[in-house]
Formats: C-alpha cells, sequence, structure tokens
C-alpha cells in the first residue's frame, strides 16, 4: 500500500519542507510534524484495506512516512492487546476500565513503535550511524532496530539506567556509554559529537518519524474499539512523543470521516519527582521549564525538559485533560494492584497511571461511568531493580 506522506512543517511556526529528506529540528528550533493527503486518502483509503493488513502498526502504512517497503525494519511491533481489566476497575469503583499493554512489543516497550519507524526511514535515506540520548528504553530499542537494519547505533544513557536497558543495548552491539548525569546531559554529547562522528541524530522530537511511529498508538485505539475513543486516556508522559502523537493521530482520523470530533481526555502522568509539565499546567504556562533534580524509578518519566513541552500542554487542553504526579512509592504500590488483580507485570510509568485514576476518581475530575483507556508502556521485566526494591 502506497503512503499519502506530503510534506512535513515545523509545529510552531508552520514553515513548510519537504518530504523524503532526512531531517531534524526546524529551522526555528522546534519539532517537525509530517503531513498526508488525507483528502485523498479519504477518496481511496478503506478501513477494510488497514483490517486486511498486518498484524502490527505497519497496517497503517498508508499514514506513515516510509515511502519503500524494502526499507521497512520491523520485529513485529504494534497491535498490542487492549485488555479488559474488570477486576481492578471494580476496585478502583470504575464501570470500565482498559489497558493497552505495550509491554507486549519487541524490547518490551512502545519505544519500539518510534524506533521502527526512525529506523526504517534512517535506512530508506541512507543513514549508516545512528546516535541518540536515551532515559533507557528508547536506547534498547534504538540498538534492536538499528542490528535489525544492520546500521551503527551510539547510546548514551544515565549510568544509573535500569540494567535491562544497558544490556540489550550491548548484547545488540550498540556502543553504549554510561553519563554521570541525566538524559539532558546524554543529549548535550550527542549535540557536540554528531557532526564530527557523522551521526545522524534520532533523539526525542529532534527527528520527525518517531512521532509518526507512536501515533499509531492512537490509530489503533481507534480500531481496536470500533473507530470510536474513550473518555479518558491516561498517558505516563516523559518527553511526551506518545501524547503527541496520539493527538495527530485522532486529527487525521477525523479527516479521513472514520471517527467524529468527540475526543478523550488526555491525562498526562508524571512522577513526583519529575513533573515538569505538571507544574507548568497548573500554573498556565505554555512552556516548561528544566526540574532540577530529577529522580524517580520510572525511568522513562525521568525527562527534565521536553521539547515538545507546548504540543503536550495544548493537546492537554484542547481536551479537557490534565496532568497529576504521583509518587515512586504510589506508583509501585498501584502496580502490585495492577499485578495481582490483573496478571499484568507492568513498568512503574504504566503502574503510575493506575495511582492517577485513583486519585482523579476520588477528586470527581474522572466519574465511574467514564470510559478508561491506561497505557502501560513497558514490561516489568525491564525494571527487575525497582520491583526487588518495592516487593522486599
Ligand atoms: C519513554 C517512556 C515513557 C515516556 O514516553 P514519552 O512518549 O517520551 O513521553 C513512558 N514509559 C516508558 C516505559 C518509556 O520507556
Amino acid at each position: 500500500m502506497k503512503t499519502y506522506v506530503s510534506h512535513l512543517s515545523c509545529s510552531e511556526t508552520g514553515e513548510i519542507l519537504p518530504a523524503g529528506q532526512l531531517h531534524n529540528l526546524s529551522p526555528a528550533g522546534k519539532p517537525l510534524l509530517v503531513h498526508y493527503d488525507l483528502e485523498a486518502a479519504r477518496r481511496e483509503l478503506t478501513k477494510e484495506q488497514i483490517a486486511a493488513g498486518p498484524r502490527s502498526m505497519w497496517r497503517y502504512a498508508p499514514l506513515l512516512p516510509l515511502q519503500n517497503e524494502a526499507n521497512r525494519v520491523t520485529l513485529g511491533e504494534g497491535w498490542t492487546p487492549l485488555l479488559e481489566t474488570p477486576r481492578l476497575a471494580k476496585k478502583l469503583g470504575l464501570e470500565r476500565l482498559l489497558i493497552k499493554d505495550e509491554g507486549a512489543n519487541p524490547t518490551d516497550s512502545f519505544k519500539a513503535r518510534g524506533m521502527t519507524a526512525a529506523v526504517s526511514m534512517a535506512k530508506e535515506l541512507g543513514v549508516k550511524k545512528l546516535a541518540a540520548p536515551s532515559a533507557g528504553n528508547a536506547g534498547g530499542a534504538l540498538a534492536a532496530y538499528s542490528a535489525r537494519a544492520g546500521l551503527e547505533a551510539y547510546i548514551f544513557v544515565p549510568k544509573d539506567t535500569p540494567s535491562a536497558n544497558v544490556l540489550e543495548c550491548q548484547a545488540c552491539g550498540a556502543h553504549v556509554t554510561l553519563v554521570d548525569g541525566l538524559i539532558n546531559d546524554c543529549g548535550r554529547i550527542v549535540a557536540e559529537r554528531k557532526d564530527a562522528e557523522g551521526w545522524f541524530e534520532v533523539s526525542t522530537l529532534k527527528e520527525p518519524y518517531r512521532i509518526e511511529g507512536k501515533k499509531t498508538m492512537g490509530l489503533e485505539l481507534a480500531e481496536q474499539l470500533g473507530w470510536r475513543l474513550p473518555d479518558a486516556i491516561f498517558y505516563p508522559t516523559g518527553g511526551g512523543v506518545g501524547l503527541i502523537g496520539m493527538w495527530k493521530a485522532f486529527k487525521e482520523l477525523e479527516a479521513l470521516g472514520w471517527i467524529g470530533s468527540k475526543r478523550p481526555k488526555m491525562i498526562a502522568v508524571q512522577a513526583a519527582g519529575c513533573a515538569p509539565i505538571v507544574k507548568a499546567f497548573e500554573q498556565g504556562e505554555r512552556y516548561a521549564p528544566l526540574w532540577e533534580g530529577a529522580h524517580t524509578v520510572a525511568s522513562g518519566l525521568r525527562v527534565p525538559k521536553a521539547l515538545g513541552d507546548f504540543l503536550i500542554l495544548d493537546a492537554l487542553k484542547e481536551s479537557n485533560g490534565t496532568a497529576i504526579a504521583v509518587t515512586d512509592e504510589e506508583m509501585m504500590a498501584a502496580g502490585k494492584v495492577l499485578a495481582s488483580n490483573e496478571g499484568l507485570f507492568a513498568a512503574p510509568e504504566g503502574a503510575a497511571c493506575v495511582s492517577a485514576l485513583e486519585k482523579l476518581l476520588a477528586s470527581g475530575f474522572l466519574s465511574p461511568t467514564d470510559e478508561c483507556v491506561i497505557y502501560n508502556t513497558g514490561s516489568g521485566y525491564k525494571y527487575l531493580e525497582a520491583w526487588k526494591k518495592a516487593l522486599s
């Protein structure tokens, strides 16, 4: 199936750039967004064609930027289960709760979705060496997809990154550097060295295609619900790529005429030890300043400064959603409730959403009849240190 990709634009100024080229940030220094000829797609593309596609996120290839299917670098990512969780729902006092289990992806996290898209595009556009800072799972996914494509990966992670992430990078043959600092310190090293080393940078939101991969979480949710959306979506937010991607996906589906204008409340969940989006949302700011002294066991949420802060905050506001923080103790306790009631051994990031849901029901922000969806963005198997500590 052909792609309907048409062009890219700057997420802040709207400046237009051509598709089919390597891109990092826009000339204004902001993330780029990919656009499609959705009018043509509305005339030609059918839900039946999508349904007949592969049982992976590549069923949405017409809405992804890759031109040539031969360049697809895939391990079977996406089309993850959307699980009913009746025992947990009852315990929380909710009529219906669904969990999108992204831990079922290759490399055990939804970072696979972004990296299959970014590495496929890099391969199509002739890149040989890829580099990125990572809080953990993005590095693991980059290492795996680079190995699969026969490309070199250079990955920089904080020295206290969960050991599963470091080991998977090393096993996949990536060049891994442990940095005495946080993900933004790792990012600085990549930015400083990339030109001299000939690396193409695939840092969060510094290239446009990881958003496209992660937007398939939104496409899939709509398809799995019979082309409709729930009342609220809980998303554990670090750089916010998934939230920005899903919000974009919903606009695209409306342009195709496959869903209406109703949107779920988008709820960004962060860790109390690193909650820049929550703070900015509460203060009504459009940008979120760097969070000093970030700490949490949910390594995917340890992102002190998000490049796409304004895109996240816009989506929260437009959707009548909110942002909420939970402590590490709360998220691990919620993870235990989730595992013991539903058999889902979740990443702390996913568990944080269970705790956030509990709080928003208690505050009255959500009602028991609201249909809620939680994204469990990773598997508990990647966080054995955190789980060991929480269960001891
Ligand atoms: C990276 C990551 C997140 C945060 O994802 P963003 O889309 O960058 O906000 C959440 N959970 C897990 C498990 C992650 O690896």
